[in-house]
């Protein structure tokens, strides 16, 4: 007895004090209603588009082996050095929340034995990814991708068509100022050359280099290309470019690629220093941005081809392309462009109710309404008539349907045409029939 009401006192006590309020993980955030109608258009009209380009869904877990993105995504990048979220399972699994997504989707294209399917798997997706970087406008830790991937053909046009539907998407949700930014990164046969050639430039010039670039330059030199400190891009003006280096295989393929890319009339612009973050990367690399904001670390999606990764994953070679973009970014972007959906909730129909027995009625109504495929408002609280009166006016009903104690005794209701205030008392049986009538009307 004494123990129980030391609880309550504490339980009181802890209700007078103020808790300090619990915030989201640090470049983590709530996506709210208003902004989900933003959300669900771009993800509705990118969907629709995949589908009619052929392209089947899939999806893939959030948590992978951590061996995933080191042999994928390759040990020598932003993304694994210092960006991943990983942990050991009780299991003492070593797993990380994905930073990307085609590492995963080449690993399910393996493990699901697609390469016995009819080829070219298309495959698209959805889903939030996780980068542990310094949060600032457009980027979060936690952040959501929309991509896609053509596994299985090595044709050039199959690049061109995936550029060709990234710039579609953002054409269709109205980013229509968009710039193409293509390159070539060779391939096992012509990158290592070009990779000692760089190597051999940049130890020249060693001393202007950033720490970063410096650590790196004898794991992965592509990477200095596009290195944001101002002083190694001063440095990265003068070096050998990739193109000029290219095999006769690379340097057909890019050649073929923008030649199909000239006949589906986008516009495109060469960037000899586009490398793109990751190492699965071999011939085409592309970026789209926003017209003006080039260069600003803010691209709108990216994306290229990856011939070696699905054989590098453990599945026979098999070359593939693929791209995405953040939503959150198209999202912002659409926001800043003034994009108003229609954002009005509405309801056809509002139900008031006054009292405890009209409340149980209402229950039962409300249910029945939505059943008759009828959209319905409630107010559940106390507020008075007037009030849920205003309510009805905010969701643009057209009909009230008001329930008080007598009516709730009786088996009647109160319909009531917000338009004119005309109001009638009809019988409960007679409500759904009643209010169909009227709607259709
Ligand atoms: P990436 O493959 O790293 O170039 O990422 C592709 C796209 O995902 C970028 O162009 C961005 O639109 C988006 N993205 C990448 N990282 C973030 C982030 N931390 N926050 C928000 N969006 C991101």
């Amino acid at each position: 007895m004494l123990k129980i009401k030391k609880q309550k006192t504490e339980a009181v006590k802890r209700k007078r004090k103020k808790l300090t309020p619990i915030q989201a993980v640090k470049g983590m955030r709530d996506i709210l209603p208003p902004e989900q109608f933003i959300w669900d258009y771009v993800l509705e009209n990118s969907k629709k588009l995949c589908h009619n380009f052929g392209f089947g869904r899939i999806e893939t877990p959030i948590l992978e082996y951590t061996e995933l993105f080191h042999r994928g995504v390759g040990q020598i990048t932003d993304i694994v050095e210092k960006e991943m979220f990983s942990f050991e399972t009780q299991g003492k699994d070593a797993v990380s929340l994905r930073p990307e997504g085609t590492a995963g989707i080449a690993r399910a294209y393996v493990e699901n034995g697609m390469s016995k399917w009819s080829q070219p798997v298309k495959l698209y997706y959805e889903g939030p990814m996780f980068r542990y970087e310094n949060p600032q406008a457009g980027r979060y830790r936690q952040f959501h991708q929309f991509g896609f991937e053509i596994f299985g053909d090595e044709c050039p046009a199959i690049d061109a068509q995936i550029i060709y539907l990234a710039w579609k998407i953002f054409q269709k949700i109205g980013i229509k100022n968009t710039i193409i930014q293509l390159n070539s990164i060779g391939c096992g046969e012509c990158r290592p050359a070009y990779k000692k050639l760089l190597t051999d430039y940049y130890e020249m010039k060693i001393h202007k280099l950033c720490p970063d670039c410096k650590r790196r330059l004898s794991d992965n030199p592509l990477r200095l290309l596009d290195c944001k400190e101002e002083k190694c891009a001063q440095v990265s003006s003068g070096v050998p470019q990739i193109i000029d280096h290219l095999c006769e295989a690379c340097h057909d393929h890019f050649k073929n690629v923008l030649e199909f890319l000239d006949e589906l009339e986008i516009s495109y612009v060469l960037n000899s220093s586009l490398v793109r973050g990751l190492d699965y990367y071999t011939k085409t690399v592309f970026e789209i941005w926003e017209v003006g904001k080039e260069g600003s670390q803010s691209s709108l999606g990216g994306g290229g081809r990856y011939d070696d990764l699905v054989g590098i994953l453990g599945g026979e070679t098999v070359p593939a392309v693929g791209f995405s973009f953040g939503v959150e970014r198209a999202v912002e972007r659409l926001l800043q462009g003034g994009l108003h959906l229609d954002q009005k909730i509405e309801r056809e129909v509002f139900l008031v109710q006054l009292g405890n027995m009209a409340r149980k009625k209402i229950l039962s109504l409300f249910n029945n309404l939505i059943d008759a495929r009828i959209s319905v408002g409630e107010s559940l609280g106390r507020g008075s008539i007037k009030s849920q009166l205003r309510m009805a006016n905010r969701f643009n009903s057209k009909l009230a349907l008001i329930i008080g104690q007598k009516e709730a005794l009786d088996g009647t209701i109160i319909i009531r045409d917000m338009e004119s205030g005309m109001q009638e008392v009809i019988t409960m049986e007679s409500v759904i029939a009643e209010v169909k009538k009227r709607l259709k009307g």
